[in-house]
Formats: C-alpha cells, sequence, structure tokens
C-alpha cells in the first residue's frame, strides 16, 4: 500500500502558518477552482463521492448530511466544531496549529457547496493560543479576498466568525455548540428536529468537524473518486491518529484508513515505552471501550473496530502498560463524565454521581464484592437512556474494563486498597501505602 499523507504533508514547512507560504504550496487553489468551475451541487455531490465520513465520533458521510439541508430555506449556517475536549484527542489543535488555511479553505469551500453566508468556528476555551492564530489567519484570508463579499471575484460571499467556548466538554456535542453559539447554557437539545432542520437561529446548519473540513481542499483538487480509492470501502481517506500513554513516541500520526492498528502502534508509536508489554488500549478517546493486545491485528477501520466492541470515535488511541489499574482508569474516566455532565437529564446527573462514589469505593479497595453488582446496575440505568451521548459513554469504559478485566476488579473488593499498584509501584523502604 502507498503511504498517504494528505492533511499533514506540508507539516514542518517554515512558516505554513502565514498565508503567503500556504499559497506557495498551492493553498486555496481548490477553492479559486471550486468557484470558477463547479456549482454548489456539484461538490456536494464529489464529496459524497468520496465517502468522506466525520472526524469527530460519529462518523456520518459527510456528504449525507450536508444534503439534509432542506432546499431554498436562506439563511443556513455551517458551525465548525473545534471543541475538542475527549480524553486523549488532541489532533483537531495539531491540525489548527500546524496547518490553519487548510481548515479555512475548507470551510469556505463547505460555505460554498451549502450556499451559507456565515461559517462560525467554535473553538475550546482551553485553546487560546489556537484562538489568536486562527483570528489572525482569518484576517489574513479576508484581506486577500477568501473571505468576504464577492470572494475571489465570484458572486458568493461569506463571512467566518471565530468563537471561543468556556471550557464545557457538552458543548462538543453539537446541539449543546449551537445553544451555546446563541449565547445559552451549553446543553443538547432534543433531536429531532435535527441542526440540518433547525439549527442556530432556528435555521438550517451543519455543523462539522476541524479534521472533516480540512479535507476538502484535497478532495476538490484531485476529485472524490480519487480520495475513494484510499482507505477501505466505507472508510475511507486518511486520519489523524493522537496517540497517547505508554509510548515511547506520544504524538500525532497520519495514516490510510484500513491499515493494521499494530503499524501504528509499533511503526509511529515506537512500541511500549521501557521495554513493557501492553496490557489494554482504548481505540477512540476516553469514551470508548477497551481493547486488548489482540485487537493490534484489527484494521483501521471504524465498522472492523465497532465490529470488535468499540470505537475509532475521534481518533485518540491510548495506550497502558502492564503497571496500569483498569480500576483507577475507569475511576478517573468516570470522575470526568461527572464533572463534564450538563445535569439536564437524571441518568446521567444522579448516575455520574453514584458511578464515581462506587468507583472510589472500588479504589480504595473499601468497597464488597456486592458492589460490583450495584455498579453493573447503575451502568444498565444510564447506557441508551441518557438524553445525549456523554451518559450513555460514561458506562462504555468501564462496563468493558469489568467485562475484560474481571479479576482485577474482583481483587479490589476489600484489599484495603489497589492491588495493581501494590504490585506494580512498590514504595520505598519504610513507607506505608
Ligand atoms: Fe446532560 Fe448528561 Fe443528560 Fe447529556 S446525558 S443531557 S450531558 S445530563
Amino acid at each position: 500500500m502507498a503511504e498517504y499523507k494528505l492533511l499533514t504533508k506540508d507539516i514542518g514547512v517554515e512558516g505554513l502558518q502565514t498565508l503567503p507560504v500556504y499559497e506557495r504550496r498551492g493553498g486555496y487553489q481548490a477553492l479559486r477552482a471550486a468557484l470558477r468551475d463547479r456549482t454548489p451541487d456539484e461538490i456536494v455531490e464529489q464529496v459524497k463521492i468520496s465517502g468522506l465520513r466525520g472526524r469527530g465520533g460519529a462518523g456520518f458521510p459527510t456528504g449525507t448530511k450536508w444534503s439534509f439541508l432542506p432546499r431554498d430555506v436562506f439563511p443556513r449556517y455551517l458551525c465548525i466544531n473545534a471543541d475538542e475536549s475527549e480524553p486523549g484527542c488532541f489532533k483537531d489543535r495539531y491540525l489548527i496549529d500546524e496547518n490553519p488555511h487548510q481548515l479555512i479553505e475548507g470551510i469556505v469551500i463547505a460555505a460554498y457547496a451549502l450556499q451559507v453566508k456565515h461559517a462560525f468556528l467554535y473553538i475550546r476555551g482551553e485553546y487560546h493560543d489556537q484562538r489568536l492564530l486562527l483570528e489572525r489567519c482569518v484576517e489574513e484570508a479576508r484581506a486577500a479576498g477568501y473571505i468576504g463579499e464577492r470572494i475571489l471575484g465570484s458572486d458568493f460571499g461569506c463571512d467566518v466568525i471565530v468563537h471561543g467556548g468556556a471550557g464545557a466538554y457538552i458543548c462538543g456535542e453539537e446541539t449543546a455548540l449551537i445553544d451555546s453559539l446563541e449565547g445559552f447554557r451549553g446543553q443538547p437539545r432534543l433531536k429531532p428536529p435535527f441542526p440540518a432542520v433547525k439549527g442556530l437561529y432556528g435555521k438550517p446548519t451543519v455543523v462539522n468537524n476541524v479534521e472533516t473540513l480540512s479535507n476538502l481542499p484535497h478532495i476538490l483538487s484531485r476529485g472524490g473518486e480519487w480520495f475513494k480509492a484510499i482507505g477501505t470501502e466505507r472508510s475511507t481517506g486518511t486520519r489523524v491518529w493522537c496517540c497517547s500513554g505508554h509510548i515511547e513516541r506520544p504524538g500525532c500520526y497520519e495514516m490510510e484508513l484500513g491499515r493494521p492498528i499494530r503499524e501504528l502502534f509499533e511503526e509511529h508509536c515506537g512500541g511500549m515505552w521501557r521495554g513493557r508489554s501492553l496490557k489494554a488500549f482504548q481505540p477512540g478517546g476516553g469514551s470508548m471501550q477497551v481493547l486488548l493486545p489482540d485487537h493490534l491485528d484489527l484494521p483501521l477501520d471504524m465498522d472492523a473496530v465497532m465490529r470488535a466492541g468499540s470505537s475509532l470515535g475521534a481518533g485518540a488511541m491510548m495506550f497502558m502498560d502492564e503497571t496500569t489499574c483498569l480500576v483507577n482508569v475507569s475511576m478517573r474516566l468516570v470522575d470526568f463524565y461527572h464533572h463534564e455532565s450538563c445535569g439536564k437529564c437524571a441518568p446521567c446527573r444522579e448516575g455520574t454521581y453514584f458511578e464515581s462514589q462506587l468507583m472510589h469505593r472500588l479504589e480504595a479497595g473499601v468497597a464488597t464484592l456486592d458492589e460490583l453488582d450495584t455498579l453493573k446496575d447503575i451502568c444498565a440505568n444510564m447506557d441508551g437512556k441518557c438524553f445525549c451521548p456523554l451518559g450513555d459513554t460514561a458506562t462504555w469504559f468501564v462496563m468493558s474494563a469489568y467485562r475484560h478485566f474481571r479479576h482485577e476488579f474482583e481483587a479490589h473488593c476489600g484489599a484495603g486498597g489497589c492491588p495493581v499498584a501494590r504490585e506494580h509501584r512498590p514504595l520505598p523502604a519504610g513507607a506505608a501505602r
């Protein structure tokens, strides 16, 4: 298989974050050609042909999502989801830091395809430096005629507004993002109506992720068929994987979909650190189910990973060595979801609280075996019963860890502490745990 680098191919070129260097690398040519040679419908068609699926987590086909907008209802809006907050996920930040104009070009192409006059780039509050960078790049693009009225002399005009969030994980959920943009407390909305019909300010709205839109200049310059030939039949193109945990070389790596996870792990990440062995990994960020070393031979394919009981989610791979306590990891993730629960629905608001209390008792070694049944009960009363996916996903890692490492959960019960820590992390002589 050929090695494909699309979104990251120019990363490392000095000054790529500036307009002149981006233009010298062929930047904004795809937008120029799209405005000159293609109708909006033709662009939607190319994106459909490409098979591009959303890179934010759900993996919904982008062209299909676009075609849900009702025809002839205006104004309509494009929201760019840069509220990247999934534990272990940092690829959108990487793409913004390293190649911000690629994203802006993708935004304006999408805006033209959707006939949107206002695009709102919603960026995570903690990404302060990236927000300043994007604001500068938007101004650069505006001054050069890529944003604003009559873009590049065409009849099409569009403005791009950068908007900073305030640090709530839930605003990565598209309807909560829209609520937040409108100035309300960010909480998910009841669906239907879906944003495509009734979104921002009650108008048809598309919400797309940073990485998804960064693919557009490449799809438009070389065609949907070309893009479709990369990857697998249902998982086309490449993805930028953010890899972290107990590996030699944490970082972001772009790889064609369909290659084995093992290749990413061994060749790009350098395998486990300090010569240790792999105990488990999470293939799609903190929300996704844990997988085992045997699963390294799975392809980087959304459907194959789903069949194995997890998901590629937002593309965050977290690797854990043999000294990792899965009860401890579960407790930390549950604490995160408890903290980030927006409180709108009872199964999540109450469930994450009780889940967290119980996980702390387990990790401290004071829970009883009976309480493991209570944990399963709590999770069963949350999964599939919450208002939005946050509540469901707050149970996925814990329950998958319990399935694969039941002995570890049971060993904690009444142990008076964490048995894994006791085994792998000896204290200095004389110290008590
Ligand atoms: Fe809010 Fe959690 Fe309910 Fe989602 S599942 S609406 S985050 S309380």
